[in-house]
């Protein structure tokens, strides 16, 4: 059998996969891994390898130390980078600028250009880019795939991908919306055409994955046409702890008012915001049980959430002219089953009925909610944004 090693870089961590790209999307990876506290004085690595965990605990140095110890572990439970057929590297790459727009076969000369990215996504761009210079340094006989979170989105309509800000101001420094998620939206989009047995070219679709970071797009015909995330992973809907859309003038008043620094501002809109900054709490499971428990805050939280994600929906079913399916993909979409009851409710008229007892199924594969007269599609389709890098790095890695 031959495998993909997946990985995605983070400044402090990496999170890797060895897994069949041709598996399932609700399938065990071989091996799933998890790198933390990188830099810092005590860090952690934990590796599932066939279901069973190994953790151990201890400095980090760097990505390269990372990855090494945590290839170490995986070999000595015979699963290692030269024990099992790798037949592709994939890297997740969070920004591709307007120069990437499909997976990549990194060169050096790719190495530069996501480099030269990183004023778009200084949060995210450097540490993939660390990722991908340990990782092909360690692997150096197996192809490298850069699978960019933008590429879904850019070939969205200009209407959709500008602002209306300077022109000149917004040319020069690259300010339209990229959007992100892409392997997401692209995955689940894919498979709802299957699932509503249609041709692909003739679905019109929404996507919504609610996960710790949520965004949902409108799809035409297989294209994205658009999408709320932005120019960078803060715009859109309310999220964990980002904040989502806002008026742009609140940062002018943080920082003229409440003298806030820039850097201030963009840790409260990034990281002490949303539903988080809200209530206290960013998991649904625990604003569930606070709401049960009477706390105001919560609620009130949960409602700003809901409100937002309505909101999209509706353009978006807009912006479509005519909607065949409105699916929920990620933690929250695919769990939180009160999410997609109130997200869903009271749109009867619009064609969209949800079935209480489809939707309280448990979160096992592909599966419809929406009652058999319902002129909208409503479905949850697990995500599995790991899968459909592997399959895209193995594709272009046979090429
Ligand atoms: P993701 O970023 O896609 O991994 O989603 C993570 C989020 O999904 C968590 O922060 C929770 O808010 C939510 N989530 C995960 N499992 C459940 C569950 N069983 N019920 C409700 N929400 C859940």
């Amino acid at each position: 059998m031959t495998y993909a090693l997946v990985l995605n870089s983070g400044s402090s961590s990496i999170k890797f996969q060895v897994l069949d790209p041709t598996a399932d999307a609700n399938d065990e990876p071989l091996v799933s891994g998890l790198v933390e506290q990188i830099g810092e004085p005590q860090g952690s690595i934990t590796i599932k390898i066939r279901g069973e965990k190994y953790s151990v605990q201890e400095p980090i140095a760097d990505h390269s130390v990372g990855l090494e110890r945590s290839f170490q572990i995986m070999t000595e439970h015979g699963v290692g980078p030269h024990d099992v057929d790798i037949s592709a590297v994939g890297h997740r790459v969070v920004h591709g600028g307007k120069v990437f727009s499909e997976p990549e076969l990194i060169n050096d000369q790719v190495v530069e250009m996501i480099r030269d990215i990183i004023p778009l996504a200084p949060l995210h761009n450097p540490a993939n880019v660390d990722g991908i210079v340990v990782a092909r340094e360690i692997l150096p006989d197996i192809p490298h795939v850069a699978v960019f979170d933008t590429g879904f989105f850019a070939d969205m309509p200009p209407a959709a991908a500008l602002y209306a800000i300077n022109a000149k101001v917004a040319g020069e420094n690259g300010v339209r919306r990229y959007g992100f998620h892409g392997t997401s939206h692209e995955f689940i989009s894919q498979q709802v055409p299957a699932l509503l047995g249609k041709d692909p070219k003739s679905v019109n679709q929404i996507v919504l994955h609610l996960g710790n970071g949520a965004s949902c797009s409108a799809v035409q015909g297989g294209h994205a046409i658009d999408t709320s995330m932005g120019m960078t992973p803060l715009a859109g809907l309310v999220m964990g702890t980002r904040c989502g859309d806002i008026d742009p003038g609140i940062i002018f008043h943080l920082y003229r008012t409440a003298g806030l620094s820039i850097d201030e501002i963009d840790t409260l809109l990034n990281r002490q915001s949303g539903i988080k900054g809200m209530s206290g709490v960013n998991d649904f499971r625990e604003l569930r049980q606070m709401i049960e428990d009477g706390d105001t805050d919560a609620w009130s939280a949960y409602n700003i959430y809901i409100h937002q994600l309505r909101r999209y929906i509706g353009s978006y079913m807009i912006a479509l002219g005519r909607v065949d399916a409105i699916t929920f993909t990620a933690g929250v979409g695919e769990n939180a089953k009160f999410v997609r009851e109130d997200a869903m409710a009271d749109l009867e008229m619009y064609g969209i009925k949800i079935d209480p007892e489809r939707n309280d199924l448990p979160n096992d594969g592909p599966r419809e909610i929406s009652t058999d007269d319902s002129a909208v599609k409503v479905f949850v389709v697990p995500t599995n944004e790991e899968l459909a890098i592997a399959q895209k790095a193995t594709a272009l890695a046979k090429k």
